[in-house]
């Protein structure tokens, strides 16, 4: 669960982590696994953020001031994460989709599974822009096609050479680093460009164009929907899969269900200058106070937000600590048919932490 790219910062300023837990059961996940935080004693600034104190216009100079935010989730969090994202730029989406021992996967051999979807961040059909199909024939009168429209509702979806150009490179870095750690070194990008001709044939070029600059990586170009349905069929073909947004989202979540479900999926949304690390499960409501979330995809949302953070190493050492946890498979929450709670699902990594410190 590491990311291609660090955070820049002047040499000697300390690293500072806005910590948003959010509500519902996903805000227990973080507050437990705040506790493996501070057990790895990073030399880190923690920046504690409350919702339920704090206006949105506060949290944003808090998150200004920091080089990361780690978020639980919140069941309207659309304004914060509208900021953190277009605000700040965070252009590429990192789902990493990997199975590891015990994983609770619905496939018969998931072993080996280990890919990441990058999916671009800031367009394409999101944020939605959506308006009344009258008033597109006024503005596009005369335009043969677009007169015929039955009335409804439409939704624009806008590809920029600019943003491609930027989720492509990271893409291509990721697959750099990727292969260097003995992955394959291959980029996958995933379009509807037999339909969406223009757009989604603008993302594929802009990406051809710019993985052509990286001679070492293999490319590949898949329709989407055969792309879904190898991910599926043939999951270890994949390395690196590019996507536009609104396809990223659908393939990336489908991913997670492949590895064992939501509270094994992180994700990493990351910028020129800014980043933020969540797990994709929401607030999980039904399961609130009882104690029994998994706070894994929150852990591993950790592990890469340090990572970007500059400490790969204790990056590296908190994923083996959760993967060893999945391995001995006695402290394990129910969603991953065990009994446990969330603090001791926490505790036992902690414990493993520390048994790697002294190894
Ligand atoms: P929201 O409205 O915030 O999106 P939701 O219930 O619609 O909440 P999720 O929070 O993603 O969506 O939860 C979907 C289902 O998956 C729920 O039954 C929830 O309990 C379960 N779930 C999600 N995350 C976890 C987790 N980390 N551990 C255990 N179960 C989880």
């Amino acid at each position: 669960m590491q990311v291609a790219k660090q955070n820049k910062r002047s040499s000697g300023e300390r690293p500072k982590l806005c910590i948003l837990p959010g509500e519902g059961a996903a805000a227990e996940a973080m507050l437990s696994s705040v506790a493996v935080l501070d057990a790895l004693q990073l030399p880190l600034e923690k920046d504690m953020l409350d919702v339920r104190t704090m206006t949105n216009e506060e949290m944003y100079r808090h998150m200004d001031s920091s080089h990361a935010t780690w978020f639980g989730a919140m069941a309207d969090g659309v304004n914060l994460l509208g900021y953190l994202r277009w605000t700040r730029g965070t252009y590429a989406n990192v789902r990493p989709v990997q199975y590891r021992e015990n994983f609770n996967s619905p496939l018969k051999h998931p072993e080996n599974i280990d890919f990441m979807v990058i999916r671009e961040n800031l367009e394409d059909l999101y944020p939605p822009r959506e308006g009344d199909v009258a008033e597109l024939k006024e503005i596009a009168a005369g335009h043969p096609e677009w007169s015929k429209l039955e009335d409804g509702i439409y939704a624009l979806k806008v590809i920029s050479e600019k943003n491609t150009r930027n989720v492509a490179q990271f893409a291509a870095e990721l697959a750099r680093k990727r292969k260097q750690e003995g992955h394959p070194g291959k980029v996958t990008i995933g379009v509807k460009d037999n339909v969406l001709r223009k757009s989604d044939g603008l993302f594929r070029d802009v990406a051809m164009e710019v993985l052509s600059a990286y001679p070492d990586i293999e490319v590949e170009k898949c329709i989407a929907d055969a792309l879904f349905h190898r991910m599926v069929l043939n999951p270890h073909s994949l390395d690196v899969v590019l996507l536009p947004n609104m396809l990223g989202d659908l393939l990336a979540d489908g991913a997670a269900a492949m590895v064992g479900g939501l509270g094994l999926a992180p994700s990493a949304c990351i910028g020129d200058d800014y980043a933020y690390f969540e797990p994709v499960h929401g607030t999980a409501p039904d399961i609130e106070g009882k104690g029994i979330i998994n706070p894994t995809a929150t852990l591993q949302a950790l592990a890469m937000a340090i990572d970007y953070l500059g400490f790969s190493n204790e990056s590296a050492q908190l994923n083996a600590a959760i993967e060893a946890v999945y391995r001995e498979g006695k402290v394990l929450t129910p969603d991953q048919g065990g009994t446990s709670g969330t603090d001791e699902f926490c505790a036992a990594v902690i414990k493993n932490l520390k048994r790697g410190e002294e190894i």
